[in-house]
Parts: structure tokens; C-alpha cells; sequence
């Protein structure tokens, strides 16, 4: 396998050396680095990227999802040119902000006013600040194995990060700084509890209540192993921030391109963030929710402002691409997408049987994992026990459906995009089994 691949990429071995002369590993994303070097890319078209070697692979990482449409799609190319004809970020307001918050308001009723940055680490760090300034408390709940953006508190779990793995994993643990250069004071203001684990929550909540600022949730556990949230959990953590005034953050920027969560299970957070595909292949970070608590921005209001800036937060070329995107992404596309999400998942779990291979897929709409072994997978611990010992299996394989001309993530991640057709998902579908009987 090892042979075949560095045989196919040669110029992207020369890159990633040469690379290295500029940055460090030769990448500038720790996710995007492997064993024994990445390949690197030259173009992207509809659903397929093309490497440096000219080798084309069919896409479905879609950049771990932040491009719902794939490459070059039509419409977003003809908003980014009108747009960019016109100007990038004037340093001022403008009429794009407004087209593109409308669209985000009425598609999540929760999002009574908004504000933009400029990724989804940007928006969780400033919904945090929000929920700080405006309940005057420090504390932040988050989740075990939980993924916010790389910010300092976001960067708190009880896990022994390997390589962004997340391998190692207690959920007995004291929490830690997942990352070196985490400062220490960070820890006394953030808790991380264990993810569908309603007693824990409601215990901890409470113990806390008149300390805590923000819970801060994903709908879906993403990079912890695609798991779904108990509606009973969420539910939990919305009674009990609202019976102590805290509030609660949905973090939507992975789940928004299958639909809301908070819209299918009714359960209305008071802020939620956004990033990826609502910027349309562009960089963009959406945080709002309540507009009592978004008032702390109105430079108009009686009391004292929080400081709110950025160069390049609601940018026009961002916004005008992602008005484009949402366009074209309405509800039957969704749906098509996430029918077509379980139609690979049944289809990657029928290869592992016939092969004898324990594993699953799990995940949600257009956006799939899959993990080898067996057992339960309720929260990150159990991803954790999934993962363990099986690096090099994973690695084997990912490099295996990048010989087949397949691009997944390397951590098994599955991301479709609207140009994706039903013959590629049967294509991945065959190409899988035959790398697990390899
Ligand atoms: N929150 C979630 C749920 C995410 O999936 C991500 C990105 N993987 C982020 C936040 C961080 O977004 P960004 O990489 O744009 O900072």
C-alpha cells in the first residue's frame, strides 16, 4: 500500500519536503498532516480534487464539510466575481451583511440577531464572551472530547489528546489542556462533563449553578466520533441553564448543513454558532441567539458596549459567497444529501460484515465516521476505546482509497457535497470493501 502510494505522489513528496523549508511538518493544519506525507492539492472540480502528480481523487472530505457545494460551483463563482469587482471589506456596514443575516434568521428562529467573524473558533470564543458579559460570571461548562475551535478554554478536556486522535481517553479524569502553551488559569474556569451523561449533568450544573456562565454543546459530537446527542441530555442541560439564568450555546457549525438540531428537536439554546458552510467555501464565523443578550453589542444602548471588532468579520466576499451557497442549498438538497449519507452508512456497514471486519458507521445526514471495533458509542470515551491501537489500520486504509482515487478524512470522516451522485457513493461503497479485504 505504502509502495503504490509514495509511487503515485512523488511531486507531492518533493512538496512536502521543500514545504518543511517554510512550515513546520510542511502543513499549516495538524489534521490535515499524515504518515508518510500528505498529498498536495492543484485544483478542485465539482466533487473531485486533483493532486500536484495530476492523480484525481472523487471528494469526500469537502474540506471536513465546510464545502457543501465541492469546487467550483457556478453560482458561488459568479457572486465571488460580481462581488469582488466591488470591493472586499469597505470598513463600514453593508447591504450583503443584511441579505446574508436574513437568510441566516429565517432559517434558525432562535437567531434573533446575529454578529460575524470569522471562523467557527472566532464564533464559539466570542459566544463565550457574550454569555460572560452578559450573566457577569466566569465558569463555562463544556463537553468531554467536545470541539469549539482551538482557543484556550475550547482546548480543555479530560483526554490525553494523540495527534488531534483523540486516542487516549478517561472519563474519570480531571480535566487537562489538551494543548502545551494552555495556560493553567484557564483550567479554573472551564468544567468538561462526559457527553450524554444526564445524571453527571444535572449534577454538576447544579453544584455550579450560581457560577456558571455558559453550557457549551454540539448536536453532534464531530471530531469526538460523529455521535448524536440524547435529545434527553440536551434537554437536561436546557432545563437546568435556564433554572439558573446560565446560558446555553449550541455550537451548529458542523450540524447546520443537515438542518439545524435545535429546529428538528425543538429545543431552542440561547446563542448558537456557525462557520464552514454558511460562507460558502470562504472564511466565515456567525455567533446570535437572544437579542437581549445580543444588545451587549448595541453601541446605541444606555449601558457600556463589549468591544466587538475584526478587519475582516462580516466580510463582503465571504458573505455574498455564502448568500450564493444557502441559496442553492435548500431544503430538498439537504434532505437529498442526508439520505444519501444513510445510504453510505448502510452501505459501509454491509462491506465490514461481508468482510468480517468489525466496525461501523455512525453519524448524522451528510456527514458520516467510520470505526473499527465494537461496543457502545455514547460519548468521546467510547470513541476513545474505538480508536485505541488502530492508528495504522486507519492510516492503511486512508491510504489505500487514496490509491483508489478516494479522498476521506484521515480519522474516518465522510463528508458529502451536492454534486455528489448516487454512482460515487456506490463507488466509495465497493472501493471500501475491497481495501478491508486487502
Ligand atoms: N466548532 C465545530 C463544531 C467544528 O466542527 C469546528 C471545525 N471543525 C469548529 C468549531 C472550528 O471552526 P474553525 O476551524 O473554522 O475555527
Amino acid at each position: 500500500i505504502l509502495d503504490e502510494y509514495e509511487d503515485r505522489t512523488s511531486v507531492s513528496r518533493s512538496a512536502f519536503l521543500k514545504a518543511q523549508d517554510h512550515m513546520p511538518g510542511g502543513d499549516t493544519r495538524t489534521m490535515t498532516s499524515y504518515w508518510p506525507y500528505p498529498v498536495y492539492f492543484d485544483k478542485g472540480q465539482e466533487n473531485t480534487v486533483r493532486d500536484l502528480d495530476g492523480n484525481w481523487y472523487t471528494d469526500f472530505l469537502a474540506n471536513y464539510g465546510a464545502l457543501v457545494h465541492g469546487h467550483n460551483h457556478p453560482a458561488l463563482i459568479e457572486a465571488v466575481h460580481e462581488q469582488i469587482e466591488k470591493g472586499t471589506a469597505p470598513g463600514g456596514p453593508t447591504f450583503v451583511q443584511i441579505e446574508h443575516a436574513r437568510r441566516m434568521r429565517e432559517r434558525v428562529p432562535s437567531l434573533e440577531k446575529l454578529r460575524y467573524c470569522n471562523s467557527g473558533t472566532e464564533a464559539t470564543m466570542w459566544a463565550i464572551r457574550t454569555a460572560r458579559a452578559f450573566t457577569g460570571r466566569d465558569l463555562v461548562i463544556k463537553i468531554h472530547g467536545g470541539y469549539h475551535g482551538t482557543h484556550d478554554w475550547s482546548q480543555i478536556s479530560a483526554f490525553v489528546a494523540a495527534g488531534g486522535e483523540f486516542e487516549q481517553y478517561d472519563r474519570d479524569l480531571d480535566p487537562v489542556q489538551v494543548s502545551p502553551g494552555v495556560p493553567e488559569s484557564v483550567l479554573n474556569s472551564v468544567l468538561s462533563i462526559p457527553y450524554n451523561d444526564t445524571a453527571t449533568a444535572r449534577r454538576v450544573l447544579d453544584d455550579y449553578a450560581d457560577r456558571i456562565a455558559a453550557v457549551i454543546v454540539e448536536p453532534v459530537l464531530g471530531v469526538g466520533g460523529g455521535i448524536p446527542a440524547e435529545p434527553d441530555f440536551m434537554r437536561t442541560l436546557r432545563d437546568r441553564t435556564a433554572a439558573m439564568e446560565a446560558l446555553l450555546v449550541f455550537d451548529e457549525c458542523a450540524t447546520f448543513r443537515v438542518g439545524p438540531w435545535q429546529l428538528k428537536h425543538d429545543v431552542r439554546p440561547d446563542l448558537t454558532t456557525f462557520s464552514k458552510i454558511v460562507g460558502g467555501g470562504l472564511p466565515i464565523g456567525v455567533f446570535g441567539g437572544r437579542s437581549d443578550v445580543m444588545k451587549i453589542f448595541d453601541p446605541l444602548s444606555e449601558s457600556e458596549p463589549v468591544f466587538h471588532a475584526s478587519a475582516f468579520g462580516g466580510n463582503s466576499l465571504s458573505l455574498a459567497a455564502g448568500i450564493a451557497a444557502l441559496d442553492n442549498f435548500g431544503s430538498d438538497e439537504i434532505e437529498r444529501l442526508n439520505e444519501l449519507g444513510s445510504t453510505l452508512r448502510a452501505g459501509l456497514d454491509r462491506m465490514a460484515a461481508r468482510e468480517g471486519i468489525a466496525g461501523d458507521a455512525v453519524g448524522f445526514g451528510s456527514i458520516s465516521y467510520f470505526h473499527f471495533g465494537s461496543g457502545r458509542l455514547d460519548n468521546a470515551a467510547d470513541t476513545a476505546a474505538r480508536r485505541a491501537n488502530r492508528a495504522t489500520l486507519r492510516g492503511l486504509v486512508h491510504l489505500e482509497l487514496l490509491n483508489k482515487g478516494f479522498l476521506v478524512g484521515r480519522h474516518g470522516i465522510i463528508c458529502l457535497s451536492t454534486p455528489t451522485s448516487n454512482e460515487a457513493v456506490s463507488g466509495l461503497i465497493s472501493a471500501f470493501g475491497e481495501v478491508l479485504r486487502k
